[in-house]
């Protein structure tokens, strides 16, 4: 358009009016984008949001849990750390996570000590022979081939063990139960489960030759619960082994009605020394900061009695589904979304460490991370301990997430997966999501632990659940991090 100079009202009231104009609009527009700050947090946008809804909707429809978990527990099956079926594990999820088309699929391998069952049997030879149902818990020294037979002594908690004097159970075999309950935050376990790592070396220190725990368990099939134990160094070590909840209330009852007992104990095991074991890790890359980093994950590792399904299949189940579900919708987050399975965590949290080992100059750049290792029921609760700028990222979660019958829990509370420990105790900000662990117990780390006990569409609840997280917490701008906390 030609604008005449000497037109004043084109050079000196159209310009006038038009700022006019401008500022009335750009008003207008900081309006809108006001609220729209106030409706989301620092850092995301409307349809961010919106996208976690919809990722959170289309996995409440189906996601592909449940199928992974399947395959994971039938083609590979139990997946003891260190042998060859972690092996196979590893392969099976690179496998999977490459032809899913994760813009980068990673083995980080380690070394580790392995642990593997030899045969087991556990016989009262008094007052009557009758055959026990137990397993040796992992890391326990082996016996012979045939075994040991002595007197055994009852205790009926780690404390009572604990109170006897030094050298006081020479030569005898420990029998010692507990008052585990199931509990939905399983906080039950965490009550009782220094009894499977401890009492062997408190018992030796007593002058025993063996030890059989009750079950650190809720169930009452005859299925044993196995776990790592731990040996205090300088302590003489003694096979440990857990007896079913069934067969310890036989042995409970002998006792009160003060019967002699002796135990013939079978707990045979070898260790192989430098066996492999490794992380998978598989990213979806950040279109703005790809050097920033949120994690979720599971462990691929499992104890052999059953086929791990609960632990940790249906972590990896979850996790790998929720990573797949946000590559498949097609829209890249601004930080990198790192997928991680977990080697040998049942031994020691091996892949938890060597993950940090490898990954410590680059830690600060982990924003937010989470791990799903509590079995395959619903989650209902949320707790985080993260920055004050990051908080209103995680009450959004919640928002998103209460219809799934998820509340928010502790915004002070650092707990997380086993493998995420050694980065939160390096400062990683922590977030958790609480599955229902009420009926956990009754499967964890037994011959039980197998496919049918997972319903799918729990599974989908805890994938919508993952979604949403990795989703807002890769696409907002927020730290999570306190500026306080360590390097
Ligand atoms: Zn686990």
């Amino acid at each position: 358009m030609f604008i005449d100079r000497n037109n004043c009202f084109s050079a000196c009231i159209l310009p006038i009016f038009l700022s006019y104009v401008g500022f009335i609009l750009s008003s207008f527009y900081s309006e809108v984008s006001r609220s729209e700050v106030e409706l989301f947090p620092p850092g995301l946008e409307k349809k961010s949001v919106e996208h976690a809804i919809s990722l959170r909707d289309q996995a409440l429809k189906k996601s592909d849990a449940f199928a992974l978990v399947e395959s994971l527990t039938t083609e590979i099956g139990p997946r003891l750390a260190g042998t060859g079926a972690e092996a196979r594990a590893r392969e099976w999820a690179v496998r999977h996570l490459s032809e899913m088309g994760f813009d980068s699929v990673v083995m980080e391998p380690f070394k580790i000590k392995a642990w593997v069952r030899g045969p087991e049997s556990a016989v009262l030879t008094k007052p009557s022979e009758q055959g026990l149902a137990v397993t040796a818990l992992g890391g326990s020294v082996s016996t012979s081939e045939v075994g040991l037979e002595a007197e055994l002594v009852v205790f009926q908690s780690l404390a009572d063990l604990e109170s006897v004097a030094d050298d006081s159970l020479l030569g005898k075999i420990v029998y010692v139960g507990h008052a585990m309950r199931p509990t939905q935050d399983g906080s039950s376990y965490g009550a009782f489960v220094p009894l499977r790592r401890l009492g062997a070396s408190v018992a030796a220190a007593k002058g025993a030759i063996g030890i059989v725990i009750r079950s650190i368990g809720t169930d009452y099939h005859r299925s044993p619960n196995t776990g790592q134990l731990n040996y205090v160094e300088g302590v003489r070590k003694i096979p440990a082994g857990a007896l079913s909840n069934p067969d310890a209330d036989q042995i409970e009852r002998l006792w009160e009605k003060k019967i002699p007992m002796r135990m013939r104990l079978v707990l045979m095991s070898h260790t192989r020394e430098a066996a492999e074991s490794g992380n998978v890790i598989a990213e979806i890359q950040g279109r703005e900061s790809p050097w920033e980093l949120v994690v979720i994950g599971a462990h691929l590792d499992s104890w052999d009695l059953g086929t791990g399904a609960i632990d940790d299949g249906a972590g990896v189940g979850i996790t790998m589904a929720a990573a797949k579900l946000i590559l498949d919708a097609g829209k890249r987050p601004r930080r990198t979304i790192r997928l991680v399975l977990w080697g040998a965590e049942e031994q020691g949290i091996h892949g938890g460490k060597a993950y940090l080992e490898r990954h410590r100059t680059e830690l600060r750049n982990h924003m937010l991370a989470s791990e799903s290792d509590f079995g395959a029921g619903l989650i209902w609760q949320i707790t985080s301990k993260v920055s004050d700028e990051g908080q209103p990222v995680i009450d959004l979660m919640g928002t998103l997430l209460n219809p799934l019958g998820i509340v928010q829990g502790g915004k002070d509370i650092a707990v997380s997966g086993p493998d995420l420990y050694p980065m939160i105790n390096a400062g990683l900000p922590s977030f958790s999501f609480r599955q229902d662990g009420t009926r956990y117990f009754d499967v964890h780390h037994t011959a039980n632990d197998t496919l049918d006990k997972i319903d799918s569409k729990a599974l989908d609840q805890n994938v919508a659940a993952y979604a949403v997280f990795a989703w807002l917490a890769a696409e907002t701008t927020v730290n999570f991090w306190s500026m306080n906390e360590p390097n």
